[in-house]
């Protein structure tokens, strides 16, 4: 049979590799993406900005637009948000990643760098077309309850209008188990490295929900063979506005990059 799907390996043998300014996804670059969950206010996020970029970090995330379970927590900024990512951006040169929950924000994302679609939205066909026939990198998350053959098809939608730039992120799935989150699929990491050429991003943070979590997993992901990871970082965790449970401070960031970049040489050997 003809294969159709464009992001697998079958039809694509090299991995895609995805540039940002001077930052590379993909192939045997690890790049690390972190920032808090929402972004807060312009002290928040150009000092987190600043504190993670001194530590090795490549690309700033922060929430504008939250999609949040409940709609009595904390909705983000919205349009100011983007703003105050675009300040921190301007501040330290760092590319800034922020999700997209709707078309009609668009517009707003023009100096945003990578847009997130987010796990609740993994088969938003229409959102993920939109995005498709931009050249904009996406970063698609998971859905809480997708498959992995679910997931490459998601990613299908955004290829199939000629968006090359797709980096997938496996961000925790959900289980009977409710000790954590969501349950992190490490064996995500290599099944789609083997299927498809697309970057593959892991989130130990949303797959946990749980600080003490995040170094581990992290680790475990860089071992499975992640192209990086996105990691929730917040200056005061305690006082984070959302997920404040899986925030961790920029210090435990820099000891889970430098061991990271450890791992991560021996298996270059
Ligand atoms: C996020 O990255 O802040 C987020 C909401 O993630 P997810 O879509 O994976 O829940
Ligand atoms: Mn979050």
């Amino acid at each position: 049979r003809i294969i159709l799907e464009k992001s697998y390996r079958k039809n694509h043998h090299l991995d895609t590799i995805i540039k940002i300014g001077d930052v590379s996804i993909g192939g045997d670059n690890l790049v690390f993406i972190a920032g808090p969950c929402s972004v807060e206010n312009e002290d928040q996020i150009v000092e987190v900005a600043s504190k993670i970029k001194e530590y090795g970090a490549h690309i700033l995330r922060g929430g504008a637009f939250k999609p949040r379970t409940s709609p009595y927590d904390f909705q983000g900024h919205g349009a100011y948000g983007v703003k105050l990512l675009e300040i921190a951006k301007k501040e330290t040169n760092l590319p800034i990643i922020s999700e997209i929950t709707a078309i009609k924000h668009l517009d707003l994302f023009e100096n945003v760098d990578i847009l997130q679609i987010g796990a609740r939205n993994m088969q938003n066909f229409e959102l993920l077309k939109e995005v498709g026939s931009m050249s904009k990198p996406v970063l698609l998350k998971r859905g809480f309850s997708n498959t992995l053959k679910e997931f490459l098809l998601s990613a299908e939608y955004i290829l199939n209008q000629g968006n090359k730039n797709v980096i997938l992120c496996e961000r925790g799935i959900r289980t009977f188990e409710d000790w954590t989150r969501n349950t992190m699929d490490i064996s995500a990491i290599p099944i789609l490295k083997e299927l498809s050429h697309l970057p593959i991003i892991a989130d130990p943070s949303h797959a946990t929900g749980r600080r003490e979590l995040v170094k581990p997993m992290s680790l475990a992901s860089v071992a499975a063979g992640c192209h990086g990871l996105m990691i929730e970082v917040h200056n005061n965790p305690e006082k984070a506005l959302s997920d404040k449970d899986q925030a961790i401070t920029p210090n435990k960031l820099k000891g889970i990059i430098d061991k990271a970049k450890e791992i991560k040489s021996i298996l270059d050997i």
